[in-house]
């Protein structure tokens, strides 16, 4: 299949061209283009002619592109399900699922409304809040989940009437180009355009004077590149980063129902996912039994290629995390005891069996740092106070989970945690209605919910004074 860049509105090739892996294999499955900087240019420059008519339209316009883009992934949902399989790694379910959330978030921004809001109407004065669009958006996403991120950046920005460039990570261009075809013919030219690059365009796109947002989700490193680039222009910034959210099990948990729980919100997507549950505080009293479910949930699991049937734990996305996880598995090994995995299944591709890590030092850096990896710390506690210490260290605060069979317990526990969202007895869970925010070095800004929609929007105000003219 031949992949095609978005340039305004043309389906278009390049001279220069990326080659995608296959994480299973570790050989390449396809190649796609890449956008050369001045194709960069050539999208800014068509994205801002087309923004002010698209924005003029009615909103109701914007609607049913939306519904149509929402339609055509349904329509086209295996072959983008099997195309974010060879790219990404996840098995087929799991990219199954991500086109059904990828198309209910779409659905569901199209449903949504920033209306005016008056906040002052007497004799003295008329003072209303409006919502503008913003003009470009840039979306940059991870290779986590390509489809699903690149769908709700790109929602919420047409929605409010701004143009939108996407960016995708070089290793999952894939989804993101079958993106572009979907959408092409349902929008203006430049309204939408998506470019490859290889790390390269992004401080272009996110330092550029015509550019007014930028929405990026990765890692808090490259994040930190991007508000830098950001800086000249003071453009608007959502940064959606890492994370290391805990889970505290109470001594009040039912072990058997909690297990399972925990072992989902950690071993998704192969551990890859930014609020998937990287460290877990079990008290003592059922440490011992919650470390064995675990571990026997970790011997369950079948890993290989994600189109075989059966498989439930793709590869690592690329060379660089599975050597990142080859490395937390040596620091599991020196600093705890692997009682489930640690073996990497030879096949060729970036293999790494789920792996449960116990008695593990509480400074160890596979417990404070970002695995992004199928390996579990699990550590014990006795007192809540220094676990809820413990668990607010660090640079992150993205999400964490309170495991208990006591609610009011729980959600006063709740209260303490550093954290953007807090789950109660799930982990994982995130939705278009619901904000999203991260705390500390986990991010800035907010997606979902009408709080995340706003901030694809310039807030203005009109203000009129009465009886004074
Ligand atoms: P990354 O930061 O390496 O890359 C993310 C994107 O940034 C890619 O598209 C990349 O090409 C681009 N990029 C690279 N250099 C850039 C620059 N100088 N300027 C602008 N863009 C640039 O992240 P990753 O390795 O793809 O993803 C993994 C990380 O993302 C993890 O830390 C994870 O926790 C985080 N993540 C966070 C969320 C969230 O919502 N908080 C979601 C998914 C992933």
């Amino acid at each position: 299949m031949a992949y095609k860049l978005l340039i305004d509105g043309e389906l278009t090739d390049s001279d220069l061209r990326l080659e995608v892996v296959n994480p299973a294999t570790g050989k390449p499955w396809t190649s796609v283009p890449r956008a050369s900087a001045m194709q960069a240019e050539v999208a800014i420059a068509a994205a801002k002619r087309a923004q002010p008519s698209w924005a003029a339209r009615p909103i109701d316009e914007r609607r049913k592109v939306l519904r149509a883009l929402a339609d055509r992934i349904e329509t086209n949902g295996e072959a983008f399900a099997r195309a974010m399989v060879q790219e990404q790694g996840k098995p087929l379910a799991e990219a199954s699922l991500e086109v059904v959330h990828a198309s209910g978030f779409l659905r569901a921004f199209a449903e949504m409304s920033l209306e005016a809001e008056v906040v002052q109407d007497d004799a003295d004065y008329l003072i209303e809040v409006h919502h503008r669009p913003l003009g470009i958006v840039v979306g940059i996403t991870p290779w986590n989940f390509p489809l699903l991120i690149a769908s709700y950046k790109l929602a919420p920005a047409l929605l409010l009437g701004n143009a939108f460039i996407l960016k995708p990570a070089p290793t999952t261009p894939v989804s993101a180009l079958m993106l572009a075809e979907a959408v092409a013919d349902l929008v203006p030219p430049g309204i939408v355009n998506v470019l490859v690059d290889d790390n390269d365009l992004g401080a272009l796109l996110s330092g550029h004077p015509d550019v007014q947002k930028v929405s990026f989700t990765g890692s808090t490193v490259t994040g930190r590149k991007v508000m830098a680039a950001a800086a000249n222009t003071l453009k608007r910034l959502t940064l959606e980063l890492g994370g290391n959210d805990a889970a505290i099990v109470l001594d009040d948990a039912d072990v058997a129902k909690v297990a399972p729980g925990i072992f989902g919100g950690a071993f998704f997507n192969a551990g890859q996912v930014c609020i998937a549950v990287k460290r877990v505080y079990a008290h003592r009293s059922i440490y011992d039994a919650l470390v064995e479910q675990l571990a026997a949930l970790a011997r369950e699991a079948v890993v290989g290629d994600g189109l075989e049937q059966g498989v439930t734990l793709g590869p690592l996305q690329n060379a660089q995390q599975y050597a990142k996880a080859r490395h937390y598995i040596d620091v599991a090994q020196r600093d705890g005891a692997i009682v489930a995995g640690g073996g990497f299944p030879d096949g060729g591709g970036y293999f790494v069996e789920p792996t449960i890590v116990r008695d593990i030092a509480p400074d160890s850096p596979l417990v404070t740092e970002e695995q992004f990896a199928p390996i579990l710390p699990v550590l014990p506690f006795d007192d809540l106070d220094s676990v809820v210490d413990q668990v607010n260290a660090g640079e992150y605060g993205l999400g964490g989970s309170i495991w208990s069979g006591d609610e009011a317990r729980a959600f006063a526990l709740a209260g303490r945690m550093t954290a953007g969202t807090t789950w109660i007895n799930h982990h994982l869970h995130f939705a278009p209605h619901v904000p999203f925010p991260g705390a500390k070095q986990s991010g800035l800004g907010v997606e979902f919910g009408q709080e995340g929609l706003a901030e694809f929007s310039q807030t203005a105000v009109v203000s009129m004074a009465r009886g004074k003219v």
